[in-house]
């Protein structure tokens, strides 16, 4: 099973296609279960959209960057809320 992070760093191959068959599906079985993941394909997608075509280049990486912190930020705020439910024990 792939992780969120790993997600995050083959997202590029998987939408330029640069991906086997066998990755392909892992990639989608995460993104299937994993609303985050789901969202932050949306986003590279929408990123990707509104450049008007795949990069030829790999993504460069101060996009690649902020759309990582962005998805950290997001993570540790989806942490965050969780500490914050009051204690039962
Ligand atoms: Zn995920």
């Amino acid at each position: 099973m792939l992780s969120c992070q790993e997600i995050t760093e083959i997202v590029t191959d998987y939408l330029e296609g640069r991906m086997r068959f066998a990755d392909r599906m892992r990639f989608q079985m995460h993104v299937g279960m994993c609303k985050h993941c789901r969202a932050y394909l949306r986003q590279m997608k929408a990123t990707i959209g509104s450049l008007g075509k795949l990069p030829d280049e790999p993504m460069p990486t101060d996009v690649r960057d902020e759309l990582r912190e962005r998805f950290a930020a997001w993570n540790d705020a989806q942490l965050a809320d969780a500490r914050k439910k009051p204690e039962t024990t």
